[in-house]
């Protein structure tokens, strides 16, 4: 199947590369049935639910129509509250950092109003808001909606619970000229239908069932003894190599073990357990989660809420004795529907855990023995990114744009080598492609971020 990749979408490079990058390589569902109509012009009612990839899928649409030089909004995405507004508006910024140029504004509540209205004069391409504060906008005349191109109503549904149909009503009658209306909804009621007849010319319809979740993982079970338990660990490792995988312990103890056993043998792998402070958890969540270390060893206390994307692999150490806690660990492997691997390592002995687990699933795990992997050169796993530490954070102002502009400005880098950014109190941390990491700690270390020198280090 070639058909689910974004390749196969009439898009600029550079955006699919970033794609690439974000490891978004296959379309999800609602985004290979809505992306080519949406692409087309078309207005479009979408059914999905939440978590099947929606953003991306009106996100890819609007940015691709934008014309850089005209500093006017040409994109409007309305949400039904704060938090959603933030998390389209950061994908977005995800999505569109290849073009360091593109703007992106929210217009939520429960931020004061004057910087957005400073930003507003300052020009912005998309405008991501909470009809409330858009309206309020509207009524201030510090808004206009004269070049809007593409407007998206997202969870439409909520905002129509919300009793938000009035103020959408009056912020579309603000767009003037021809623009492409997409609505997402995860269910259809009336008032749905009489919005999409109101607001949308000759809409394409697009039903999604499917959402993310964990349901396309390979499970497959080793029979090992006592003795032979690490040494199988570092075989699968190598054999399946994930660029991402979490290993499940039991203890407190078995995970330092682990971990060190992972270091002796050059893997890079960090311990999450819970004896760690605030800001050890913090930083060691950072480096996973944004590619720089490929191996968390964990116990399930301290994995608790982990949310990590695009984790290739799961290994459970030990299997735990309730099977609901096996289901819980693996269900953290195959999202984005891309199929996932769950790896166990069991005694004979715990036979009836197995059983336990299919029948609280359905089905059994494949039974493997570890004789059954074919002999392979010992290849490392290196990860793709490195993390630097810059020692400031919230509290200097410093934002995720300061980063990035003082890498690709300043010190000349693409922007294509940056990853994740994350920012606390009172540092930074971001991810750098490995072969840049030497480059960018230099440039960062000799060069100025938001007009400071800050200190800057390489993160292990
Ligand atoms: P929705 O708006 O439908 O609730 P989101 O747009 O928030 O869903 O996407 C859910 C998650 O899937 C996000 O973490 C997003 O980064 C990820 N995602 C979206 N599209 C892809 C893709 N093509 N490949 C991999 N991950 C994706
Ligand atoms: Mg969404």
């Amino acid at each position: 199947m070639t058909d689910n990749l974004f390749t196969a979408l009439p898009l600029p490079a550079a955006l699919v590369a970033n794609l690439e990058s974000l490891d978004y390589r296959q379309m999800t569902p609602v985004q290979q049935q809505s992306l080519p109509l949406i692409l087309e012009g078309h207005d479009l009612i979408a059914k999905a639910k939440t978590g099947s990839g929606k953003t991306a899928a009106f996100a890819i649409g609007l940015i691709s129509k934008l014309v850089l030089k005209q500093y006017a909004p040409q994109a409007l995405v309305l949400c039904p509250t704060r938090e959603l507004g933030a998390q389209v508006a950061t994908e977005i910024r995800r999505l569109v950092r290849y073009q360091p140029n593109i703007k992106v504004l929210t217009l939520c509540g429960g931020q004061p109003i004057g910087p957005q209205i400073g930003s507003l004069e300052h020009g912005a391409h998309i405008l991501v808001g909470t009809p409330g504060r858009l309206i309020d906008h509207l009524s201030r005349q510090t808004l206009s909606l004269n070049h809007i191109k593409t407007l998206v109503l997202d969870e439409a549904d909520r905002m129509l619970d919300m009793g938000f149909h009035d103020d959408i009503e009056k912020i579309i009658r603000n767009i003037r000229g021809k623009r492409q209306t997409l609505l997402f909804s995860a269910t259809y009621p009336p008032g749905i239908r009489k919005l999409s007849a109101d607001f949308q010319k000759n809409p394409v319809e697009v039903n999604v069932e499917s959402v993310l979740t964990g349901n396309k993982v390979r499970q497959l079970c080793f029979e090992v003894d006592e003795a032979s338990r690490s040494d199988a660990l570092i075989r699968l490792l190598e054999h399946f190599h994930p660029a991402s995988t979490v290993i499940f312990c039991n203890t407190k103890q078995i995970c330092r073990d682990v971990h060190d056993l992972l270091l002796n043998q050059k893997f890079s792998a960090l311990a999450l357990h819970g004896d760690l402070d605030q800001s050890e958890r913090n930083q060691i969540l950072v480096q996973f989660s944004n590619k720089s270390c490929s191996i968390l060893v964990a116990t399930d206390v301290a994995a608790r809420g982990l949310d990590i994307k695009d984790l290739q692999a799961v290994i459970n150490y030990n299997l735990f004795p309730k099977p609901d806690v096996y289901i819980h660990r693996i269900g953290r492997t195959g999202r984005a529907e891309k199929e996932g691997l769950a790896i166990s390592l069991y005694r004979k002995k715990e036979a009836h855990k197995l059983k336990a687990i299919a029948e609280l699933q359905g089905f059994h795990p494949e039974l493997k023995t570890m004789a059954s992997l074919p002999e392979l050169p010992a290849t490392s796993i290196v990860p793709p990114m490195v993390t630097l530490c810059i020692s400031g954070g919230k509290k200097q102002k410093i934002r995720p744009g300061d980063i990035l502009g003082a890498i690709t400005g300043e010190a000349g880098l693409p922007g294509s080598c940056v990853g994740q950014i994350d920012i606390f109190d009172f540092h930074s941390y971001v991810a750098i492609e490995r072969q840049f990491a030497d480059k960018v700690l230099e440039r960062l270390t000799n060069g100025r971020i938001k007009g400071r020198s800050l200190k800057v280090r390489t993160i292990h």
